[in-house]
């Protein structure tokens, strides 16, 4: 099969990582027979050096006319006052922001997994640890308290501010659906996190998973409220397989997790859309204290192509494929300088991405 796939390399340590992504997708296209197709979209610093602001309209076409979207990561340090003494619709990461509002994509996926060989770096107990942990966040992106109405004002005298956590029924639904089908796609299990105790929001929230729930019989759903998901992520990670929840709590939950793996260099993300169109990230920010070192792990960035191809591409084979190789390379005892260890082989960011090809 073909695809088109638009890559923004960004800034930092974007083009490096990105390069290394590239590199594991064409042989995944070696080996199973398929062409990736990559057409280069500036966002970011570089968009702002170019053309003056973060992301413009040609680029986000660019990418809406695409198959799917690899983003590298985007921003610098904010001492670049080229970048930073701006407007904030001006500045690097709006176009983040833009990106994801221009291409609709309302369901946030981020795996947290504890590979065997990195379980030092994880901050909880062995006994806490057990078996390891895999569980995928889904969170919803584009509703809830960061979208809603807000304001400040004085009342009687007295500064007062208020937010507005609004879900309509259509939004929980949509991403209560993608929750499900990657569920079905690993344990068949969701955990739906609310607070239903307490908001109305989380009431509905919990009446439609339970709706969209009956399509899917095989699928195990349980509800827990979100301040007891917090602590059950610290005390039996084991016992999660995907969670879903409504954004601000999947924000935080969804970092909580990330921690518990310990190594951000690591961590893959996807933003989808109602489709099966997907923007796929690192979870990290561009590390500009390390760009152009060539010591950049591009292990987060691999392992969101592997996302891409199981998500946008139903390639579930060549996505375990990357996967694997990924295991095998860190069984292996190779590591980039963020997850380097006593006795293990220390590579560069090159180095890594050629040795999860040559395991595939
Ligand atoms: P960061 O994630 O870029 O870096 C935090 C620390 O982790 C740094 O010490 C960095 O060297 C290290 N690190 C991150 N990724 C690594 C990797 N792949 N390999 C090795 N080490 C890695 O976060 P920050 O320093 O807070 O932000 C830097 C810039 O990135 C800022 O401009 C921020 O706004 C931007 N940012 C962008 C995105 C995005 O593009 N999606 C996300 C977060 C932050």
């Amino acid at each position: 099969m073909e695809y088109r796939i638009a890559t923004i390399s960004g800034d930092g340590i974007g083009p490096e990582i990105v390069t290394e992504a590239k590199k594991v997708l064409d042989r995944v296209g070696t080996v199973y027979g398929h062409t990736f197709h990559y057409e280069e979209v500036l966002m970011g610093g570089i968009s702002i050096d170019t053309y003056g602001v973060p992301l413009t309209e040609e680029a986000l076409e660019t990418a809406r006319n695409s198959d799917s979207v690899l983003l590298g990561a985007v921003g610098g340090n904010v001492g670049n006052s080229r970048w930073y003494d701006v407007a904030p619709n001006l500045r690097p990461e709006a176009g983040l922001l833009a990106i994801r509002k221009g291409l609709n994509l309302f369901a946030n996926i981020r795996p947290a997994y504890l590979y065997d060989g990195l379980a030092d770096a994880c901050p909880l107990k062995k006994e806490i640890i057990g078996d390891g942990f895999d569980m995928v966040i889904v969170r919803e992106l584009t509703g809830g308290l960061y979208f809603g109405e807000r304001r400040t004002e004085e009342v009687n005298g007295v500064m007062q501010a208020t937010d507005t956590l609004v879900y309509s029924e259509n939004e929980i639904r949509r991403v209560a659906v993608k929750a499900f089908d990657i569920a079905m796609k690993r344990k068949k299990k969701v955990t739906s996190v609310d607070k239903a105790n307490v908001l109305d929001s989380s009431r509905l929230w919990r009446k439609v998973v339970a709706e969209v729930a009956k399509d899917y019989p095989e699928v195990t759903v349980e509800n827990m409220l979100v301040d007891n998901c917090a602590m059950q992520l610290v005390m039996n990670p084991g016992q999660f397989d995907v969670i879903l929840t409504e954004n601000m709590f999947g924000d935080i939950l969804s970092d909580e997790a990330s921690m518990i793996t310990g190594s951000i260099g690591m961590l893959s993300s996807a933003s989808l859309n109602e489709g099966k169109f997907g923007l796929y990230e690192p979870s990290h920010g561009s590390a500009p204290d390390i760009a152009g070192k060539g010591i950049a792990n591009p292990i987060a960035t691999i392992l969101s192509a592997a996302m891409m191809l199981r998500f946008s591409f139903d390639l579930d084979k060549e996505a375990d494929a990357i996967e694997n190789a990924v295991r095998k390379v860190l069984a292996d005892g190779y590591r980039t300088v963020d997850i380097m260890a006593e006795g293990m082989t220390k590579v560069g960011t090159a180095e890594m991405g050629n040795l999860i090809c040559e395991r595939i």
